[in-house]
């Protein structure tokens, strides 16, 4: 069925109205009316090609909030009239190690992004939020709490599960000491994560005009990592660092704020190699990790949480045309902390 959407058509070009092609239900699928979509910098890095990866028109967008329209015969789960979401991934292969250890986003077989993946309906790519409906299989579709504002829970679906899932993982909570690095969209959230789980939460942030928010959202301290005072305060006492900046910076500095056993776990991605001396892990026997989103039964674990507890983003609300502005905001750091479409603005 045709259905508006937004699109780059090339690296250069910014983002303008397409119509693409979105199947009919299938007896598994659920149709969504799009209310909100947030908007993550992986969004600018496919619609610019930076990770040289983009296949042309790409409709980006995969932190998504709606209303499920139509279901198909077999669907259980979903009703229309139901809050639903989708996040980064429509499909996986279900049936390798990873995915029935419920870890969708490491398949074997490749996961199927939310856009710009492989469809396996279509043969083409899949396309994102920026659209008025999207058609997901139910596996792949998440209950949204109703007590949620749907545009402030809308940049759960990737910023809010990338942060709670290394947070999780890593057992943060009651009595542990922890570490956000940078805050801005994954960092505002793993500052309200760290917060919510009990833990001592300390923002690590290179801008004096964060310290007041930090402490808002969350956080117990606020250090400035280039007071090189303030960073040797806390050296050796932190049991997890949870580092979400994407730009190149010196991992050595918060190694060296870990306890025994303690653990950096990268959740942003530096461009370029980032050089790490070994002996910082050798002793005291210090561990250093990556972590990608979560598997689907994980998301809804941390919405069903986020219901519980009232944990929603700080937003700023856009229509679908200020778009190509809101990037250019997103790259000088200007947005406090996650924008989000309203995708009522689309289908006017
Ligand atoms: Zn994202
Ligand atoms: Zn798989």
């Amino acid at each position: 069925m045709p259905t508006k959407a937004y699109a780059a058509q090339s690296a250069a070009s910014p983002l303008g109205p397409l119509t693409i092609n979105r199947r009919e239900p299938l007896n598994d699928d659920v149709e969504i009316d799009i209310l909100y979509c947030g908007v993550c910098h992986t969004d600018i890095h496919f619609a610019r090609n930076e990770w040289g990866l983009t296949a042309y028109p790409v409709v980006p967008g995969h932190e998504i909030v709606g209303r499920v329209t139509r279901v198909g015969d077999k669907v259980t789960r979903f009703k229309p009239g139901d809050l639903a979401a989708v996040g980064c991934m429509v499909d996986s292969c279900r049936t390798c190690v990873n995915c029935k250890q419920h870890q969708e986003q490491f398949c074997l077989k490749g996961s199927t992004f939310t856009y710009n993946g492989q469809d396996k309906h279509s043969g083409g790519m899949t396309f994102g939020g920026y659209s008025e409906k999207i058609v997901v299989t139910e596996d792949f579709a998440l209950k949204v709490p109703d007590n949620l504002d749907p545009a402030r829970a809308a940049p759960l679906l990737c910023a809010g599960i990338t942060t709670y899932s290394p947070l999780r993982r890593w057992e943060v909570g009651k009595g542990k000491k922890v570490g956000i690095v940078g805050l801005g969209g994954l960092g505002h959230m793993g500052v309200k994560f760290a917060h919510a789980f009990g833990a001592h939460t300390v923002l690590f942030t290179t801008s004096e005009r964060k310290v007041a928010d930090g402490k808002r959202l969350g956080a117990d301290e606020v250090v400035i990592s280039k007071d090189a005072d303030a960073m040797a305060g806390h050296a050796g006492s932190f049991d997890m660092i949870l580092d979400t900046v994407s730009a190149d910076h010196d991992l050595n500095a918060l190694l060296g704020l870990l306890k025994l056993d303690g653990s950096l776990v990268l959740v942003g991605a530096p461009p370029n190699p980032q050089p790490v001396g070994i002996f910082g892990l050798l002793v005291p026997r210090r561990h250093l990790s990556g972590s990608l989103i979560g598997g689907i039964a994980e998301t809804q674990e941390m919405l069903d949480f986020c219901g519980r507890h009232k944990v929603e983003c700080d937003i700023e609300l856009i229509r679908m045309d200020q778009i190509n502005e809101a990037y250019e905001r997103m790259i000088r750091s200007d947005v406090k902390y996650r924008f989000v479409i309203d995708m009522a603005s689309l289908k006017k």
